[in-house]
């Protein structure tokens, strides 16, 4: 049985499979009755279900004329941290407001946590996402805000996923209170260079409460000059510079975008920054949705993510965020199921993934429901059947007989 993980796979009798590559006017790619070929952890073919090339050795899995799309690609998270923000969610929820400077009880929490620790909640969250069919996720630092915590948080981080983000500017460390140009550079300097070696993004929280636009620029430059690509948390409650930074500086995504000007949703519009949508977080602080509908119909790239973090949106669910796109911020439910898929890719400047196609990754979802459409329709009802990522069916997901399930736990994939 453990072979079967390097045999082929044919998954066929899809009723609906969403490629994303693009097709008269359909950015899903929507092919009915279909059929996918998965040789050595990618798509081999795509295509009708009676015209399937020749496969003798495969292992055929059939749908049952159930939906696939790809594998949901998790732009944004913070999985790394130790503690829980229970009790300040019941306050916010009693009628608090949320203020950035809650992050810094996750700091005190995490740095006091052992590797071990860390490294287990990790993993429980992760295998959260893989089970609600999150097949890539990118993970930020930034509850340590010291050198030695950030780069255990980077470390812990790249055991599990090479989408590594550091944040060490997610707000300013309680030690350098009144202090934050010093402590930027302290992040520009030392920690940076310490943690570089882990990470492939840098990132900022450009917002009041933390870093100001100037800093925000300070930062994001030393990132790029130490070979990291750029992201940019910005504009979440309130107007700013944030997202102008984001594109000045040629950022892969800016994350938020709540409060816009009319001239930063120009400027996304006019060029290949992508707009990441965190329902989670407006859901989860009972703040006003980020409107989509603007975005799009400005030509703005939108992705949707999770924003996993214990303060302002403990979800990992990406089913959800497509629900709450869909519901709250006048997204349809295939631009929501794009965004969340594809639209995470282009976040993450990957081609390899949010795809169906030759190629890609066989990052691939099997839902309980006939189209993509009930993932936005029948909120809250966990639709996701199984989930293979490199084309292994990962542990958790479904209960089909000859999968390798044993396999895939002793030696999981990285993401
Ligand atoms: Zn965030």
């Amino acid at each position: 049985m453990a072979a079967d993980a390097d045999r082929p796979m044919l998954l066929t009798n899809i009723g609906e499979l969403t490629t994303n590559v693009a097709v008269d006017g359909d950015p899903c790619g929507t092919l009915r009755d279909a059929a996918v070929l998965v040789h050595d952890g990618l798509i081999a073919w795509t295509g009708s279900a009676d015209a399937v090339p020749p496969s003798p050795d495969a292992l055929v899995v059939d749908a049952g004329g159930r939906a696939v799309i790809p594998g949901f690609v998790d732009s944004h998270t913070h999985l790394v941290f130790g503690g829980d923000r229970a009790e300040e969610f019941a306050a916010r929820m009693a009628g608090e407001r949320y203020a950035a400077g809650g992050i810094r009880t996750t700091v005190a929490a995490t740095r006091a946590a052992s590797d071990d620790d860390l490294r287990d909640r990790l993993a429980a969250l992760v295998a959260e996402c893989r089970a609600q069919g999150t097949t890539t996720v990118e993970i930020k630092t930034g509850y340590g805000l010291d050198v030695a915590t950030e780069r255990r948080l980077a470390r812990l981080a790249a055991e599990v996923t090479d989408e590594v983000t550091f944040l060490g500017a997610h707000v300013v460390a309680p030690e350098y209170a009144d202090r934050a140009d010093e402590y930027v550079s302290l992040v520009t300097g030392v920690m940076l260079a310490t943690v570089a070696p882990h990470a492939r993004w840098i990132d900022v929280f450009c917002e009041d409460g933390a870093f100001t636009a100037e800093q925000s620029r300070r930062v994001l430059a030393a990132g790029r000059a130490a070979g990291l690509g750029i992201r940019v948390h910005g504009n979440q409650l309130g107007f700013g510079d944030g997202v102008g930074l984001a594109v000045e500086l040629g950022a892969a995504a800016v994350d938020h975008c709540t409060y816009l000007a009319d001239a930063d949703v120009a400027a996304l519009a006019a060029s290949d920054t992508v707009a990441t949508l965190l329902p989670g977080v407006e859901f989860s602080t009972r703040q006003p949705y980020p409107d989509a509908r603007r975005l799009l119909d400005a030509g703005v790239t939108v992705a949707l993510a999770s924003d996993c973090n214990p303060g302002s949106s403990y979800t990992s669910s990406m089913p959800l965020m497509i629900a709450l796109a869909v519901r709250e911020m006048g997204m349809t439910p295939s631009e929501a199921v794009w965004a969340a898929t594809a639209g995470g890719a282009r976040a993450l400047r990957r081609t390899d993934v949010g795809v169906v196609a030759p190629g890609a990754r066989a990052d691939l979802v099997l839902l309980d429901a006939p189209t993509r459409v009930h993932l936005a329709y029948r909120p809250g009802v966990p639709l996701v059947r199984r989930v293979w990522k490199d084309g292994r069916q990962l542990p958790g997901s479904g209960t089909a007989q000859g999968q390798p399930t044993m396999r895939a736990l002793a030696n999981p994939p990285v993401w």
